[in-house]
């Protein structure tokens, strides 16, 4: 089949031994690339292995269109066994290693064993090697990311760790770019573990696609449609800190610790003040919509905002200045440290603080100490040292009932959305595949527009097909899904683009099983790798069903405990699974997953 590369490549970093190995086609056809080949590697491979052990391994994964001249394509997946939930843990990053590594004849990279001193790995066309790192060691990922350019090009696809990785802290991510970062459950820490602080991905050739001439025209298609589209100025001005304002007036911003949706002092750091500050704009390869916006943070330096870091870093620990805001934005950047769950970690501690159920006095909003919080949850050290392994463990740590309030789903922090009065997004999140995030399945949108506060099977069915287009086909395409989510740009393009790109016909409902057998390999690794995994895992933190919000247009509501149950139990009747969230053996071996269903079932 065309468009991939055709080969993996596997660097083991305890025997210094390189190998490639052909991709066939019928694993193209039924995992598609991206999340899809991860799991299944993951499945096969990684079995009962301590994610920080040399046992796990560490996969970065493109798909079909990665890397392709098409609308906002730069992007790739990286995955492993999550250090912070112990089950499935990936993210996507744009980034140009994603270009590259196509470029150099590999669709997906796996980083295996662990190096015994700092190293890292340069892997350009067929020559791959496995370099000292020593000097490198310590030094921040915008450093790293600096002297690797400096040594080795700017023609090159750069993947870093912090310091944070390096010290194994479980909500560290992976850095590209000065500003990308990607793999929430604590990819920075696998990698760190290996000792492997970069990889350094140079490619000279061309992949093969089905149809050129096709694929240029269609991709200039797309392009132009993204920039016609009514909302791309607007866009353009704001990128996805327009959700700002929406989430304060529909009372769903995350606000001191997820108590609250609204933030008083919304007005003084939302889009508009947002634009007034802008001064550039970053993002991934292969955009032309890129939502990166850059302004000067309190010592001078251009640091980026999104809306997820905005409002986690902002609302949520009761920050209310957006400079501020970007240093802390930059300084987890730095560290190599996930901006969600650093935000989570810091208003659990913040709540902690208020509560007196931590001797340390931390007021809402204290800007030094978020500074001070953050180098000491990279470091693991002080009182960072109790969230730096997430909320979860710190609430096990901390006892006193502070379980109810540590934001989590499955060891993962929350994303930007709370959920007292959405109980679609909250399904969303406690049914996510890695943990609560918002990519696999951003409903709230669709829900507040449409019946809000209805607990409805015909919601649970909407959040389904979100996941299979999101969870299912972006995150193993390899593509950005903004485009499609924020200016509504055809989705009927990404068909014509795999063909004119494999040669191979996929209908919506292809994509779908295919989709489908991803979400139900991964359902399958949790219960294999997380003992007594079942139904308690899918449920949104005690405080959206207990405490009512006190302020704004839901004032008084909280979930409904008996509706939650009815919808999750119609999640897992929809996607064929038991009351006990364990796919049934006719749904493994109808996805042709009868192997898989021997050692679940
Ligand atoms: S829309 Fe934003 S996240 Fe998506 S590819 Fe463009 S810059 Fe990256």
């Amino acid at each position: 089949m065309k468009g991939y590369a055709g080969t993996l490549l596997r660097v083991n970093l305890s025997e210094d031994k390189v190998t490639k190995e052909d991709i066939s086609d019928s694993i193209r056809k039924e995992y598609l690339g991206g999340r899809g080949f991860a799991i299944k590697l993951l499945w096969d491979e990684v079995r009962n292995a301590d994610p920080l052990s040399e046992y796990n391994k560490l996969i970065f994964s493109t798909g079909p269109l990665s890397g392709q001249l098409l609308p906002s394509a730069g992007k790739m997946v990286i995955a492993s066994k999550s250090p912070l939930t112990g089950g499935y843990g990936d993210g996507n990053i744009g980034t140009m290693a994603s270009v590259y590594l196509k470029k150099a004849g590999y669709d997906i990279f796996v980083a295996e064993g662990k190096s015994e001193k700092p190293c890292y790995l340069l892997i350009a066309d067929e020559n791959i090697k496995i370099m000292d790192a020593t000097d490198l060691w310590g030094k921040d990922s915008f450093e790293t990311q600096d002297l690797l350019e400096k040594q080795h090009g700017k023609n090159s696809g750069i993947l870093v760790i912090g310091p944070a990785g390096e010290n194994l802290i479980p909500i560290s991510t992976v850095m590209s770019q000065k500003g990308r970062s990607g793999g929430r459950p604590g990819m920075g820490a696998v990698m760190g573990s290996k000792k492997l602080k970069a990889v350094v991905i140079k490619g000279t050739k061309s992949v093969s696609n089905f149809d050129d001439d096709k694929l240029r025209e269609i991709g200039k298609k797309g392009y132009e449609e993204i920039k016609g589209k009514e909302h791309y100025n607007f866009w353009m001005r704001q990128g996805t800190m327009q959700a700002f304002e929406w989430c304060n007036e529909n009372a769903c911003l995350p606000t001191y610790n997820f108590r609250e949706g609204v933030f008083e002092f919304s007005k003084e750091m939302d889009g508009y003040v947002l634009e007034k500050l802008h001064v550039a704009r970053k993002g991934c390869p292969m955009c032309n919509m890129q939502c990166g916006h850059v302004i000067k943070d309190p010592s001078g330096q251009q640091a980026e905002l999104d809306y997820e870091n905005v409002g986690m870093l902002g609302p949520n620990i009761g920050l209310r200045n957006l400079p501020q805001v970007a240093l802390l934005n930059r300084l987890a950047d730095e560290w190599g440290l996930d901006t969600i769950s650093l935000g989570s970690c810091i208003g659990f501690l913040m709540e902690a603080s208020e509560k007196g159920l931590i001797p340390e006095k931390i007021k809402w909003g204290d800007f030094e100490a978020a500074q001070k919080l953050t180098v000491e949850i990279g470091r693991g050290e002080g009182l960072g040292k109790l969230v730096s392994h997430g909320v979860k463990a710190a609430a096990e740590t901390l006892g006193k009932g502070s379980q109810k309030w540590a934001m989590q789903v499955k060891g993962l922090e929350i994303s930007a959305y709370n959920c007292h009065a959405c109980p679609g997004m909250a399904l969303a999140f406690a049914t996510s595949p890695i943990g609560a995030h918002h990519k696999d399945a951003w409903i709230i949108s669709w829900e507040i527009a449409n019946d809000r506060f209805s607990y409805d099977k015909s919601k649970v069915e909407k959040l389904i097909e979100f996941q299979r287009i999101r969870g299912g086909f972006f995150e193993s395409a390899t593509v950005c899904r903004l485009p499609w989510v924020e200016v509504s740009f055809g989705i009927h393009w990404y068909p014509e683009y795999l063909e004119a790109i494999t040669g191979v016909k996929w209908s919506w409902d292809d994509l779908y099983k295919m989709g489908d057998r991803i979400y139900n390999l991964i359902r399958a690794f949790w219960i294999r790798e997380v003992p007594q995994f079942g139904r308690k895992w899918d449920y949104p933190p005690e405080r959206w069903f207990e405490e009512a919000q006190s302020e704004g247009k839901v004032k008084g509501m909280k979930l409904d405990r008996r509706k939650y149950e009815q919808m999750l139990s119609w999640y897992y009747e929809l996607r064929g699974w038991d009351q006990n969230g364990i796919p049934l053996k006719e749904t493994l071996e109808d996805l042709g997953l009868k192997e898989v269903s021997r050692e679940i079932v």
